[in-house]
Formats: C-alpha cells, sequence, structure tokens
C-alpha cells in the first residue's frame, strides 16, 4: 500500500482525492490519496516525512509551490523554468519535481483544437506561468496583462512574454487583437466577475478560463455570447492530475471517468 498526499493550506477543497481515488480504483491500484495540510513554516518536516518508502509521491499547492523547490533533488525542465511545482515523485527516497499545469493547459488546448498564434494571458502568478511556458513552446506570441507590473515584468525575465501593466486600456487595446485568452486571476471564482466582457471577444477567438469553480465562469459566459470557442478550467484540472498519475504510476488513467466524477462534484456543489 502506498500513499500519495495532496500538501498546501487550505487543501480540504481539493478535488485531487476524487480523481486519483477513483483511477487508483479502476486500476486496482493499491493505492490511497490523502489531504495533509502544510504551512510554509512546516514544509521541512513534511518533506522528511514525504521522504518515506510508504509514500509514492505528493502534489502541492498554495502556498508552497515556489518554496517546494529548494528540498528537492532533482526538478524538471518545466518546473525549473516556470519556478514552481505541483507534483512531486518519490523514486527510492529522492524526490523529483514536476510541473503538470503546463501540460494540462497543452492537453486542454489540443482537445479544443486550438493553435494559438497570439495570445493574451491574464494575471502572472503560478498558473500565468505555466500557461505562458506552453504557449512559448507552441510558438505563440505572448501578452501578460497583469494588476502589478512589477510581477508581470518578472515573468518576462524568466519566459518569452510581453508584460503589460492591466487596465482597461489595455484590454481594449490587446484582446480583440489575440486568437486566444487565458484568465489566470482567480477572477470569477465569485460567480459574477470578469476581466473581460463580451464587446471585446469575437467569434474567431478560444477563451481558456483557469477557474474551474463554477464551472461555467462569468468569463466563460461572456466568451459564449460573443461566440467564442470556450475552454473551462475543469479541462486543465483533470489533464494536470492525469497527466500527475501518469508519472507516479506509469500508468494511463482512466481520464473520461475523472472528468465525469470531477464535473458531477463541480455541479452539485454550484
Ligand atoms: P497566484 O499565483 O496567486 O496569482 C494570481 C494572479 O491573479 C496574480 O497575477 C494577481 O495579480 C492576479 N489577480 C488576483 N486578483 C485579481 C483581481 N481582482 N484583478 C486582477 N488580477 C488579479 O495564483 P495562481 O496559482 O496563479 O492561480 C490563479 C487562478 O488559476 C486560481 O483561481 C487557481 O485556482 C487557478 N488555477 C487553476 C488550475 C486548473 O487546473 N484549472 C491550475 C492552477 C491554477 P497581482 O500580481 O497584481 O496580485
Amino acid at each position: 500500500m502506498k500513499a500519495f498526499y495532496l500538501i498546501g493550506s487550505p487543501v480540504s477543497h481539493s478535488l485531487s482525492p476524487l480523481m486519483h481515488n477513483l483511477a487508483f480504483r479502476k486500476l486496482k491500484l493499491p493505492y490511497s490519496y490523502k489531504l495533509m495540510e502544510v504551512k510554509a513554516s512546516q514544509l521541512p518536516e513534511a518533506v522528511k516525512a514525504l521522504r518515506s518508502p510508504s509514500v509514492g509521491g505528493f502534489n502541492v499547492t498554495m502556498p508552497l509551490k515556489e518554496a517546494i523547490l529548494e528540498h528537492l533533488d532533482e526538478v524538471s525542465r518545466e518546473a525549473e523554468a516556470v519556478g514552481a511545482v505541483n507534483t512531486v515523485a518519490n523514486v527510492g527516497g529522492k524526490l523529483a519535481g514536476y510541473n503538470t499545469d503546463v501540460a494540462g493547459v497543452k492537453a486542454a488546448l489540443e482537445k479544443a483544437g486550438v493553435k494559438a498564434s497570439r495570445a493574451v494571458v491574464l494575471g502572472a502568478g503560478g498558473a500565468a506561468k505555466a500557461a505562458v511556458y506552453c504557449l512559448a513552446e507552441l510558438r505563440a506570441e505572448v501578452i501578460v496583462l497583469n494588476r502589478t507590473l512589477a510581477r508581470a515584468r518578472r515573468l518576462a525575465e524568466r519566459l518569452p512574454a510581453t508584460p503589460v501593466k492591466l487596465s482597461r486600456r489595455a484590454l481594449r487595446e490587446h484582446i480583440p487583437r489575440a486568437d486566444l485568452v487565458v484568465n489566470a486571476t482567480p477572477v470569477g471564482m465569485d460567480g459574477r466577475s470578469t476581466l473581460v466582457d463580451r464587446s471585446l471577444l469575437r467569434r474567431q477567438q478560444a477563451v481558456l478560463d483557469l477557474v474551474y469553480r463554477p464551472l461555467k465562469t462569468p468569463l466563460l459566459r461572456e466568451a459564449e455570447a460573443a461566440g467564442a470557442k470556450c475552454i473551462p478550467g475543469v479541462e486543465v484540472l483533470v489533464a494536470q492530475g492525469a497527466e500527475a498519475f501518469r508519472i507516479w504510476t506509469g500508468f494511463e488513467p482512466p481520464v473520461d471517468e475523472m472528468m465525469k466524477a470531477v464535473v458531477a462534484e463541480l455541479e452539485g456543489s454550484s
């Protein structure tokens, strides 16, 4: 019996146990996925415990995605470039870090058939960096609009993107010229707010909202009204979980069943 964990604070609302425990059951693997509340000050002690041979690996969430880096023995190219780790594999006590949000964004865009050449990313935090890394690999030109310009500039020092201060004027200038808009801010989690309304969007665009709760965010409602292609954040959530599962087990997870379970849970809680 091996255990897998999500560490961070808070972790109680996570959908990862639902996804991974379902996949372990379906593949008849003697594994379980549990939540571990870990604050930044408790990280060194938690990492020591997570090196145990009974632990197969763990996911990392806020506020530990960057702080975990210095505790790892190896870090993947993506995680190094993004500067954040969300998945760790424990191989014989050695800890290897990955950023599966990159693969999650890539899988969601591929599934939707989106080939972006000019993208606007809203936000400059961890999710935005994963999206920009992925878009750069797809050779898209990326403009990062962020409330705090200094943070967008820091992102652009490590990844190929043009940093711009988020403002109504900047939105009016850059959104209509993009073929893909990615929301990587928490705006919309309240079910009411959006940074972009339908007047700036059009039919030929795609909109990916990384916010997954609610399933249909205000931004996606605006995008739908404008006739744009809508990609909900749940696509990235399940795809990043599936990639973590592959890293940990070497097996292909039942992605469609994971998606059904997560969507049912989100519909039930909305
Ligand atoms: P983060 O590192 O805290 O970054 C948040 C970003 O949002 C920052 O750039 C921040 O701007 C901006 N922001 C926050 N509130 C804002 C507001 N009211 N108006 C404009 N900008 C605002 O967070 P993160 O980890 O990148 O996560 C961002 C979102 O993506 C969260 O909702 C998270 O749940 C979601 N996410 C989803 C998935 C998925 O699988 N679907 C994966 C990862 C993350 P400042 O720099 O100015 O503070």
